[in-house]
């Protein structure tokens, strides 16, 4: 039977992607030798972060004077090395879900952190706005996309200090205003890649000020001089990234990256607000159009694990929500087809009818 991959990271990946890549992990460049087996110095190697650098670039037009690289760790060690390099003395948040208040506790570690907003008086329902920003901070570090809460921003806030931006989940899915900030960063497995990677662009003139030692893995100067090679960097996560990055160029960038993600979640919330069985657990304008969650309503609460198991029969995957949120979150980053959130909504329409 068709799956319908809804997962929420690592996730579903174009199957080009997945196929070019398994290619090359049998046979890297017909040296008859596995991508899996070469120095990462090897010379063919290189050519791989030289194009998915300038991919990066080219696709989220990036400006000079910013540096794209490669890291291990995930997105998690960015909650440290973001104020290894940045937090002098006082840094912002906002707490806009699970994410955002782990990187908010990981800063604590370096200097004095304030919230400036937070959303945690709703559960995590709704992105803050109109909050004010204090001036004297070092940086304000926001969360773009909440992956478990469903609550996203797609607009680059005018910022009076430093921005640094959280993109894990909607990385690649929207054009992005690099200029508004001083660092961006993405754990690869949703948007770009196979998990295992996590790419940070950072503003280089940003880099070299801190006033104190930062030991030399997390200091992102070691990184930017060496290209991401100080130390041996996940080579084939590299390579599904590259692929996905040609992949989001043949398909006509991310504009359409963003018209997609706009069609597929019209679809869906549309229906989600028409069916008698669910409603949405977000407030309207910040509406996640990559991690679309739902609930049954209260007087349907008993059909939710019937709904999942009738969607599971129907070949969805990865529908269940996340435990802090319940009910069903159907994640759709870039590679989510209309076909998939078709057949969901038919799933939904079918159980309705029969309730
Ligand atoms: N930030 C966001 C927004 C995420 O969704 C995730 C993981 N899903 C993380 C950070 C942590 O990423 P990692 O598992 O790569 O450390």
């Amino acid at each position: 039977m068709k799956k319908y991959n809804f997962n929420a990271g690592p996730s579903m990946l174009p199957r080009e992607v997945i196929e070019n890549t398994a290619k090359q992990i049998l046979d890297f460049n017909g040296s008859g030798l596995s991508i899996m087996e070469i120095s990462h110095r090897a010379k063919d190697f290189q050519p791989v972060v030289d194009e998915a650098v300038s991919l990066v670039k080219e696709l989220l037009n990036i400006p000079e004077g910013y540096s794209v690289i490669f890291l291990g760790g995930g997105a998690s060690l960015q909650f440290t090395q973001i104020p290894a390099n940045f937090l002098i003395k006082k840094a912002g948040y906002l707490n806009t879900g699970a994410w955002a208040k782990k990187a908010l506790k990981e800063a604590k570690f370096y200097g004095e952190v304030v919230e400036v907003a937070s959303s945690a008086d709703k559960n995590y329902t709704y992105m803050p706005r109109d909050f004010e920003i204090p001036t004297d901070l070092d940086y304000l570090h926001i969360t773009t996309n909440n992956t478990i809460y469903g609550t996203e921003t797609r607009e680059d806030m005018d910022c009076p200090v430093p921005l640094i931006g959280d993109m894990s989940s909607d990385i690649m899915s929207r054009p992005v205003d690099v200029s508004k900030y001083t660092a961006i960063y993405a754990g690869a497995q949703k948007n770009m890649a196979m998990a295992g990677v996590t790419m940070i662009i950072v503003k280089d003139d940003m880099l070299g000020k801190m006033n104190r030692e930062v030991p030399t893995m997390l200091n992102y100067s070691t990184h930017v001089e060496k290209g991401s090679m100080f130390n041996t960097p996940p080579v084939v996560p590299i390579y599904s990234l590259l692929e996905t990055m040609r992949w989001v160029k043949a398909q006509g960038g991310v504009t359409e990256m963003d018209r997609r993600a706009k069609e597929r979640a019209e679809i869906l919330y549309g229906e989600i607000d028409r069916n008698k069985l669910f409603h949405g657990t977000v407030e309207e304008d910040s509406r996640s159009l990559m991690n679309i969650c739902f609930v049954m309503n209260e007087e349907y609460k008993d059909l939710e694990k019937p709904f999942l198991d009738f969607a599971t029969e129907r070949g969805m995957v990865g529908i269940k929500g996340h435990r802090s949120v319940g009910g069903f979150r159907a994640s759709c980053y870039n590679a989510q087809t209309i076909e998939g959130v078709n057949e969901l909504v038919k799933a939904m329409k079918d159980f309705e009818a029969q309730h």
